[in-house]
């Protein structure tokens, strides 16, 4: 479709023009990145790490070419006789350019190598429960953090520098208005619910192993169930599901078989499937331009988190899942439609973030950004982070690690250099629990019919066409009339599991 369209003004047609070979790059280069989880040899590796780096450079040479940055600021000079689409545009390429020129090549270099040492360290390290191994890695990858904060800017935290590159415009202060009122308020349902006994810790069917060519058939019928277009997106298998974006009409998710638990298989598709949406749902005349893609890990994490809990964990789910489990897996059949709604929904205050809950899940979270905002401020030391660990786990969740792996290694992001990332994940529960509450909470007739073509459009109205159109909270204050906040979520979670295990039957039946 002609960009004309929509981007009528000259110069920001010629910005496009410019961005599209910075496109083209990302698009090989997410191309290289799932042949890299997929089917990539395994000695590929080093080869396939040194293009992503030359490439990665080239791409920093051109987002800083003078006459891109020169265009970008004549287009910002006219913003009153932009659209919202153009001063999009505008908006992430003077964010993009910003940020690749406060960071210095030097200190790009020096990360990566950090990095990609601290990344082999940190497996060994967990493997043989040491944090002496992996301690000196954090310790460079902090002073390196910290140093690219300072490089970027901030006005009131240093740790606003690092989460601002994974969400625009989030700060230490929005984090911490929503722990504060998330974190008591999850430590007062885990009661409840424990107190009640509805929810269980632990179900028989979590133990059940399963045929791995029928689950893929079951994940093939999930995806035909929500109409997946084949003729734009693909599924394939690898050892940690990811979703990935080449353009709007290529997209890509991949899942994991373990043989055991078959919901684990299910619902890390569903999660995907809500990345995969909302990339599948953004305007198509925004292709190739900055704005044609999610807007921020955080609202994309909302769009997975929407499917994955409060769609496919919701009562609303529970027969059109079982109605595929039975004719696939077989050994639901015995099993009625509440008890499916039970197994889907364990709750277990334990040690392992991927492993956990929605309702424990924030938790995980919260300590990992306490810990990484104490590091960056120099109020924590790298060497304290063990037991500071284990202490607070066990503070929120009533957990003690046996080892260090079960504790402040289990991880991957901090060996990857990425601090300020956690708190995308309880962002995106944050957004989902508001989506929620706009499409109308526990009376939404959309959920309660499981009308899911309508869920779609709904989803597309209000957030996924727009692409990167509008910033995070712009967004969210235009589309859903929301602020950051947890109110939602706490609403969200109180409602499922205070309230609904009393009128079950209205909402499966
Ligand atoms: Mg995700």
């Amino acid at each position: 479709m002609p960009i004309g369209e929509i981007f009528r003004h000259d110069t920001i047609k010629k910005i496009i023009l410019k961005y599209k070979t910075i496109w083209a790059l990302g698009h090989a280069m997410a191309l290289m990145g799932w042949d890299l989880e997929t089917y990539m040899p395994q000695d590929g590796i080093k080869d396939r790490s040194e293009a992503f780096a030359e490439l990665e450079a080239l791409r920093q040479r051109l987002v800083k070419d003078p006459e891109l940055e020169k265009l970008v600021n004549e287009a910002e000079k006219d913003s009153g006789s932009l659209n919202d689409y153009e001063r999009g545009v505008v908006r992430v390429m003077k964010r993009t350019i910003r940020i690749a020129k406060a960071i210095p090549e030097e200190l790009i270099r020096r990360e990566a190598k950090v990095t990609s040492e601290a990344t082999v360290v940190w497996k060994r390290a967990k493997s043989k429960a040491n944090f002496d191994l992996f301690k000196p890695y954090l310790e460079q990858i902090v002073e390196i953090q910290r140093e690219k904060a300072e490089k970027l800017g901030y006005e009131e935290h240093p740790y606003d520098a690092l989460l601002d590159l994974y969400e625009e415009g989030l700060r230490t202060r929005d984090v911490e208005k929503i722990f504060n009122e998330l974190v008591p308020a999850t430590k007062k349902i885990l009661e409840a619910i424990r107190s009640m006994g509805f929810y269980p810790s632990h179900h028989p069917l979590e133990d059940r192993e399963y045929d791995i060519d029928a689950a893929q058939q079951l994940i093939r019928d999930i995806l035909v169930g929500f109409e997946w277009p084949w003729n734009r997106g693909r599924v394939d298998e690898s050892a940690h599901p990811f979703t990935i974006e080449m353009g709007v009409n290529d997209i890509r998710i991949t899942v994991r078989y373990e043989g055991r638990d078959i919901k684990r298989a299910v619902y890390s598709l569903v999660h995907e499937y809500g990345h995969a949406l909302y990339e599948l749902q953004v305007d198509p005349r925004l292709a190739h331009t900055p704005i044609g893609g999610g807007v921020s890990m955080g609202i994309h994490e909302g769009q997975s988190r929407f499917w994955e809990n409060i769609v496919g964990r919701g009562p609303w789910f529970i027969k059109w899942l079982k109605e595929r489990l039975d004719k696939h897996i077989g050994y639901t059949k015995s099993y009625d439609p509440v008890e499916i709604y039970r197994y889907v929904n364990t709750v277990r205050p334990d040690l392992i973030r991927v492993d956990a809950d929605e309702v424990t899940y924030n938790l995980h979270i919260y300590l990992r950004f306490d810990i990484e905002k104490k590091l960056i401020e120099g109020t924590l030391h790298p060497s304290e982070v063990p037991m500071y660990w284990d202490n607070k786990i066990e503070e929120l969740l009533g957990v003690r690690p046996r080892n260090v792996a079960e504790g402040a290694l289990q991880d991957i992001h901090w060996s990857h250099g990425s601090i300020g990332y956690f708190p995308t994940y309880t962002l995106g529960n944050v957004v989902a629990a508001a989506m929620w509450t706009r499409m109308g909470g526990p009376d939404s007739e959309l959920l309660r019919k499981l009308k899911l073509r309508s869920i779609r459009n709904w989803l597309k109205e209000r957030i996924h066409q727009w692409g990167a159109t509008y910033a995070p909270k712009e967004l969210l204050r235009r589309s859903l009339g929301v602020e950051l906040t947890a109110k939602y979520l706490v609403e969200y979670l109180e409602w499922k599991y205070l309230e609904l295990p009393n009128k079950l039957n209205e909402y499966i039946a």
